[in-house]
């Protein structure tokens, strides 16, 4: 069955993670989804899509006023993009943490953004920045069909 979208909270919380076309490109896309797996949070959807400019412009639209608009649409649209969703208590506060800055100069080591990039312009990662945004992603970039909502017999392992 679906939950409805006002059950995502507490432990099923949801968040959008995009790795972008040069995560795919640089082969991190397994070190990535290592890194959502180990910290314990629970995959709902994944896919492997080539993204088209109006899904980006949708995606990006609270940006369309900034000069660097149409290079990121640009940039996004150079290869495949694989679209995750992940479930967990606090998942969006924490993939974001897990992410870094969004300029990875600004981005610690030891996360996503701090350990595998440079520029802002190739930042590899995309994770929604809020609990609205990340309703709003989920429901552009994947059916509810898509999403799995199955058992994880470790739940009394990560939650107390
Ligand atoms: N971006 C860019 N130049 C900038 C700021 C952002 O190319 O000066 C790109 C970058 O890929 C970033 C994306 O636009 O990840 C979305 O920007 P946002 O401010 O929403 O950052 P995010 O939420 O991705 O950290």
């Amino acid at each position: 069955f679906l939950w409805p979208i006002g059950a995502w909270t507490g432990v099923y919380e949801r968040t959008f993670i995009a790795v972008k076309p040069d995560g795919v490109h640089r082969r991190l896309v397994g070190e990535i989804i290592r890194r959502f797996e180990k910290k314990g949070f629970h995959l709902v959807g994944m896919k492997l899509v080539q993204p088209s400019e109006p899904l980006l412009k949708e995606h990006y639209w609270g940006l369309r006023q900034k000069p660097f608009f149409s290079g990121l649409i640009e940039y996004m649209r150079s290869g495949p993009v694989v679209a995750m969703v992940w479930q967990g208590l606090d998942v969006v506060k924490m993939a974001r943490r897990m992410l870094g800055e969004t300029d990875p100069a600004d981005s610690l080591p030891g996360t996503i953004r701090g350990d595998f990039c440079m520029e802002v312009g190739r930042n590899v990662i995309h994770g929604s920045d809020s609990v609205k945004m990340a309703q709003r992603e989920i429901s552009l970039w994947f059916n509810p069909d898509e999403l799995i909502c199955w058992e994880n017999s470790s739940q009394p392992w990560r939650y107390q």
